[in-house]
């Protein structure tokens, strides 16, 4: 599409033509491995299924557009799509990370790249002086994740990048941008240089897929992974493609009403006695508040953690209890979940030097009725 739309109806129409064959309004699943040639290398610009698929096309698109930037490309998962950036650099190439990434990041960085010689640098990404203090003359990446998995604590990607900017030579910045969403928080505007989503969670927004994506301006960096993409080969399936399209055309809607149930139920339990503290970014009590209205002024998304008052025997309970919230791993569908982290998503983080609290227990709210989910919740913390 020539003409700029606004998310909502970039989320329905981006990258999606009418199939020229059919003038089906839906991308179709191209199904297909290889593609048919009439000379060699004379094709219709798809020659093998790793390299390119139309439907893959399509979401690369999509996903380009819904974060405003000019390159997309999509990844098997979002630890595939993690793993495939970082193939950018050398051994010797040192990264600033945040020190409390999703749990899957932190063993990809500490427990597989180290081996390989990447360097890392875990550091307080809420605080830009402490990522200043950290580069050193290899640094060559700053890896944000904001809000973060799961303590819901913010990155100032405009300051940061500022700082990344003023180096040579040149330091990027990428974002994990999963708990946003693009229709909450767009890095590239920002200044950051790439975005990186698990799109398994508030993108395909059903619990049904497993994906990743990357989005970027720069030419030269897109060529470089579009080559790492088709070499390494973590590319999605043109079922998950289609599938992960689906889920985005109500990604408006759906993150519309996660903030406004979200909201709900932060409140509701900070007033709850079974509930020490609540972390969420919409709260006045966030210690970030002023960022998130800031950074995230359209809402704050659907993702809440809680310290329990009873400590990790009232998180248990608590987890274990819930009718509604499921009790799952993963986050950003529909339906509301429940887990505890430490146990459950960030385990691999216990011998780092920032493990989850053990009483922590994070909410992933769904779009249900709110009435019910705070039914649930009361009832789940009785006697807690
Ligand atoms: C789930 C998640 C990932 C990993 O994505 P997968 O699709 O599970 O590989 C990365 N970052 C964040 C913030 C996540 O929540």
């Amino acid at each position: 599409m020539d003409k700029k739309y606004h998310i909502e109806t970039d989320a329905i129409h981006a990258g999606q033509e009418p199939d020229p064959s059919t003038g089906a309004i839906m991308t179709p699943i191209y199904q297909t491995s290889t593609y048919v040639q009439k000379s060699p290398g004379e094709h219709k610009g798809y020659e093998y299924s790793r390299t390119g698929n139309p439907t893959r096309t399509a979401f690369e698109s999509l996903m380009a557009a819904l974060e405003g930037g000019k390159h997309g490309l999509a990844f098997s998962s979002g630890m595939a799509a993690t793993d495939t950036i970082m193939r950018l650099f050398k051994p010797g190439d040192h990264t600033i990370v945040g020190n409390d990434v999703y749990g899957g990041t932190y063993r990809l960085f500490d427990k597989v790249l180290k081996q390989y010689g990447l360097e890392f640098s875990f550091v307080d990404v809420t605080d830009p002086e402490a990522i200043e203090a950290a580069i050193q003359p290899n640094t060559h990446l700053i890896w944000l994740e904001t809000p973060t998995n799961p303590m819901l604590r913010l990155a100032d990607i405009r300051a940061i990048s500022v700082i990344a900017a003023s180096k040579s030579p040149r330091i990027w910045v990428a974002v994990d941008n999963t708990f946003a969403s693009p229709y909450l928080q767009q890095p590239l505007s920002l200044g950051a240089d790439i975005v990186v989503h698990s799109t398994t969670k508030y993108l395909g927004g059903h619990s049904d897929v497993v994906g990743g994506a990357v989005v970027l301006n720069d030419e030269e960096a897109y060529l470089k992974l579009k080559f790492l993409q088709n070499a390494v080969g973590a590319v999605p399936g043109p079922q998950d493609a289609w599938l992960t399209m689906r889920g985005i055309k109500t990604l408006h809607l759906r993150m519309e009403r996660h903030c406004e149930n979200a909201m709900k139920v932060a409140q509701f339990l900070s007033d709850h006695s079974a509930i020490a503290e609540v972390y969420y970014p919409g709260l006045e009590s966030h210690p970030q508040h002023d960022l998130a209205k800031r950074q995230m002024p359209k809402g704050y998304g659907g993702m809440i953690s809680v310290i329990m008052a009873g400590g990790r025997d009232a998180g248990y309970q608590f987890v274990s209890r819930t009718k509604l919230f499921a009790l799952a791993e993963s986050l950003g569908g529909v339906e509301s979940l429940i887990e505890h982290p430490g146990v459950m998503t960030h385990a691999s983080t216990s011998d780092s030097t920032f493990p989850v609290p053990a009483s922590l227990v994070r909410l992933s709210v769904g779009v249900e009725h709110i009435d019910d989910l705070l039914e649930d919740l009361q009832s789940a913390l009785v006697g807690l």
